[in-house]
């Protein structure tokens, strides 16, 4: 429960646990924009050790992170190729026209998943073209929006392909510690294939605000630069950084609760008469399915939801979303299902 309610629409919703709150209370703070931070220091370098980089930088959110990849790696008219439903096209109001003023190479997928034949496809092959933009970074998510998650496998390929190109790789790694968690990896197996990854604090990690990107003592020198074009320079910010410390060192070790409580989740709805589960999509902590033949359309099961104190979202292109986190119990998804069974 938050605030009193059961909510389901988002992993977004997590506040600061008590144990935050009080690490914010009592954190060391000083002026970031000066280097005086120790709190910052302090999870920048924390942050740069899990996932095996030199550097990092603390940015207040994930659209900020990814764009300020995309502003570092990318001169102006350069291309970036990237799944054509990815957030940075879908979810950033055009950032990256506007910022980086790169042109976005974006390319149909699979699941969230580009095939490499494709990536290969799109990259520009004569940097010496005068007529030909150049190809300047290869992007994707993992896990993706759609709560999919990337192979080791398929991240090797895709740095290896770049490599041969002599491009970088940058993930958007939202939800990064999930996909460690589902694919039972340490996240520096996972960062050896970026050059420079995004990683989210305020999600299933339930710190209140921040991102950090991750790379390069070089490029994460260049960001911060940026980062200042940007506004993002911030003062007395280690009391953010502090709950992000414990989002970092207590929470991505829970986040298979978070999944299998997905998976219960998905296992009793499908015994819900008018829904269907989207059962191979089920791999973090998301549960996908669709209204056929349910007694209430979304509109109608979001107000009788709300009336009962569970909050979710409606469909998106037919597609409902539950997400489970922090704040979702075994007993809470009991309840919703009975709400879901009860709907007349
Ligand atoms: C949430 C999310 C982001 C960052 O979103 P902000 O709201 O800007 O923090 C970036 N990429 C993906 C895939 C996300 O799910």
């Amino acid at each position: 429960m938050i605030n009193g309610k059961i909510d389901f629409r988002s992993d977004t919703v997590t506040v600061p646990t008590e144990e935050m709150r009080k690490a914010m209370f009592q954190a060391v703070v000083g002026d970031d924009v000066y280097g005086d931070d120790a709190t910052v220091n302090e999870l920048e370098q924390l942050t740069a050790d899990l996932f095996g980089k030199e550097a990092a930088l603390f940015v207040p959110t994930g659209t900020m992170s990814n764009q300020l990849a995309l502003f570092t790696h990318v001169q102006r008219g350069e291309e970036v190729i990237l799944p054509d439903n990815c957030h940075i096209i879908v979810h950033e109001a055009g950032a990256s026209a506007i910022i980086a003023g790169a042109q976005l190479r974006s390319i149909p997928n699979v699941n969230g998943e580009m095939s490499f034949e494709l990536i290969e496809h799109y990259i520009r092959k004569d940097p010496e073209d005068i007529h030909q933009p150049r190809t300047a970074l290869i992007t994707y998510e993992n896990a993706d929006s759609d709560g999919q998650v990337r192979s080791l496998a398929y991240m090797k390929k895709v740095k290896e392909l770049a490599e041969q190109y002599a491009l970088p790789v940058h993930i958007d790694g939202a939800r990064i510690f999930n996909a460690a968690a589902y694919l039972n990896v340490d996240v520096k197996e996972m960062a050896q294939y970026a050059d420079t990854i995004s990683v989210c604090l305020s999600k299933g990690l339930c710190a209140p605000v921040g991102s950090l990107l991750v790379g390069s003592r070089k490029f994460i020198a260049l960001a911060r630069r940026k980062r200042k074009i940007l506004g993002g320079g911030m003062r007395q910010v280690g009391i953010l950084a502090a709950a992000g410390i414990l989002a970092l060192q207590e929470m991505p070790k829970r986040l298979q609760e978070d999944h299998d409580n997905a998976n219960y989740l998905m296992a009793q709805l499908k015994e819900v008469k008018g829904i269907e589960v989207y059962e191979a999509r089920q791999q973090i902590n998301m549960v996908f399915f669709r209204l056929k033949g349910y007694p209430m359309n979304s509109a109608a099961l979001v107000r009788y939801m709300a009336e009962h104190g569970v909050v979710i979202n409606g469909e998106d292109n037919g597609m409902m979303r539950f997400v489970t986190h922090y704040y979702v119990s075994r007993d809470e998804i009991d309840q919703v299902v009975q709400l879901m069974k009860n709907a007349r």
